[in-house]
């Protein structure tokens, strides 16, 4: 059989190698980190750095395709990875989602809403764009924030200088506030054919920055559903986009607004893991492996939680509830604002 290289140890790239298995895939993990979750379930782990040349082409030359579980992947890695096999999502998806204010732009040129947003290199810029703008805003961090880390929100004009301080000299964008009713995302999924498929939209509700639940159906009109779905096959085709991808969006009685796209698997897609006939992980290894893509529609309601950090404490609970598929990622540290499993709770069998 064929073998998938993620780049990318953890969680995603664990409920990845697990649906290629059963496809009968093998998959190569290559990550700097040492005991990747991933690691227990891949066919072969490559421990090494971005940076490490010698590694990167032993592990491309293992592998048929290269597929990644997050977006931060120095360039010169991927130069070089490239070089030997395909990497799918392309890079252009890469290039975009890297970088909020790339992302936005690309978002704004398709015609879609977004957030209203400036690039802030200074204090000077930053109160220009708050005059522009207003309050209250985000500033952001464009590169590498997660779990909203690297944000700071301003109230007033007045918060500038001690939101600048935060972003510690990295460069930044602002956005303005967006005063949305609920947020949602659409898990789509396009193929090496060019076939756009996409799961239902899910509802999602964070604390601390940090994804708490999702829950379909999400509360949607028909309208907005296909709106969801348009939007995100209009970026998948303008990407020329292979595999899955999650778009974050935010309900407003003007309509929906893009927050960000995420070129791989998405945690607020973990409940077709349990509501759909082929989940969002094995969707994507079919797309990455070039096969067409699988049964995606909904056959149950599902209410995805996130167990972080001590949440794992209430596995041994929910281990005997009816109805609560468990899935744990097998990491020994439990750490606070740590994303340790979920449970994915099915509510009604339609
Ligand atoms: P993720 O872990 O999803 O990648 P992130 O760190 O990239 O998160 P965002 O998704 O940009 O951060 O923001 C996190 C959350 O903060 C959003 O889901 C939303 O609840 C809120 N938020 C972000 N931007 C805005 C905005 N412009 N207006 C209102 N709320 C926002
Ligand atoms: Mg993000
Ligand atoms: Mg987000």
């Amino acid at each position: 059989g064929a073998t998938i290289g993620i780049l990318g140890g953890g969680q995603l790239g664990r409920m990845l190698s697990v649906a290629a298995a059963r496809l009968g895939f093998r998959t190569h993990i290559f990550e700097p980190g040492a005991n990747p979750p991933a690691g227990d379930v891949a066919h072969a782990v490559t421990t090494a750095r971005y940076e490490d040349e010698t590694a990167l082409q032993a592990f491309a030359a293992s592998v048929d395709v290269i597929t990644y579980e997050f977006e931060n992947i120095p360039t010169q890695a991927l130069d070089l990875l490239e070089a030997h096999r395909p990497i799918r999502p392309g890079r252009e998806a890469l290039r975009i989602s890297q970088d909020r204010l790339t992302e936005k732009t690309f978002l704004r040129d398709l015609g879609l809403q977004t957030a209203p947003f400036a690039d802030i290199t200074d204090l000077a810029s930053l109160e220009a764009a708050i005059a522009e703008i207003g309050t209250p805003a985000i500033l952001k961090t464009r590169r590498f924030g997660y779990d909203g880390k690297g944000q700071a929100r301003l109230q007033a004009p007045a918060d500038a200088e001690m939101a600048l301080a935060d972003m510690a000299g990295a460069p930044a964008i602002l956005e303005g506030f967006v005063d949305f009713s609920h947020e949602v995302s659409i898990i789509a999924a396009r193929g090496l054919d060019g076939q756009v498929a996409c799961f239902d939209p899910g509802e999602n509700v964070h604390e601390s920055g940090i994804l708490r639940t999702t829950t379909v159906p999400a509360q949607l009109t028909s309208a907005q559903k296909t709106d969801a779905v348009l939007l995100a096959a209009n970026i998948l085709n303008r990407l020329d986009y292979v595999g899955v991808m999650g778009v974050e969006l935010f309900v407003t009685p003007q309509g929906l607004i893009v927050n960000e796209i995420a070129p791989r698997v998405h945690n607020s897609g973990h409940w077709t893991q349990n509501g759909c006939t082929v989940d969002q992980f094995e969707q994507h290894i079919r797309a990455v492996a070039g096969w067409p893509l699988g049964d995606g529609q909904r056959y149950a309601d599902v209410v995805m939680e996130n167990l972080i950090g001590d949440d794992m404490d209430r596995v041994p609970d929910l281990a005997r509830e009816r109805d609560v598929a468990l899935h744990l990622y097998g990491k020994s540290e439990v750490k606070q604002g740590r994303k340790m499993g979920h449970v994915n709770r099915i509510t009604r069998a339609t």
